[in-house]
């Protein structure tokens, strides 16, 4: 049987953490969709459009990845309706821990057969997370170690913008 993976996230913008749990998560699975996901306690600085645009410009050397949107339903829903069996979530310092806990055990609660993987970030990307990211930009700072080329250029033309 088909194994199908998905990865939720908000990636606003995506960074080279995701990047590494995508790369690393396509090897898992043999249809891999990166869901982008509404988090309601989020604001986030880049449209759904262009948030896809760069998820899947830096994602293009994989073939059987595909960017959907998950919009006013449940990731789990979403991931039954794909025929997805496993949600797949990156893990990084111990803070992300309780949250994704909590998540993991609802979406079990609500759909059982679904299960959700973590995979652990690499050393390097530790601290590495959308918001900081957003925050060196915003001021100027260097963002070439943290997200690829395309995202930086739209970073720094989001903020010109912005100015
Ligand atoms: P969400 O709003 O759903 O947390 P994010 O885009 O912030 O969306 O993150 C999506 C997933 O990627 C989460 O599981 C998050 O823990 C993981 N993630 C984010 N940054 C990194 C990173 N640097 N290394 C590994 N996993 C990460």
């Amino acid at each position: 049987m088909e194994k199908i993976g998905i990865y939720p996230g908000t990636f606003d913008p995506i960074t080279n953490g995701h990047l590494d749990i995508i790369e690393r998560g396509y090897e898992l699975f043999d249809h891999f969709y990166i869901a982008i996901a509404q988090n309601m306690n989020k604001k986030t600085l880049f449209t759904i459009e262009e948030r896809i645009e760069m998820i899947k410009s830096v994602t293009n050397h994989l073939p059987n990845v595909e960017v959907v949107m998950c919009l006013d339903e449940l990731i789990v829903d979403f991931a039954y309706r794909m025929r997805a069996k496993t949600i797949l979530r990156g893990l990084r310092a111990v803070t992300d821990f309780e949250y994704e806990f909590q998540m993991a055990t609802t979406n079990k609660r609500l759909k059982p057969d679904i299960e959700t993987v973590f995979l652990m970030t690499r050393a390097e990307n530790m601290f590495l997370s959308s918001s900081m990211i957003k925050e060196v930009a915003r001021f100027g700072g260097d963002v070439s170690s943290f997200v690829s080329p395309i995202v930086k250029k739209a970073l720094e033309t989001k903020y010109n913008k912005n100015n």
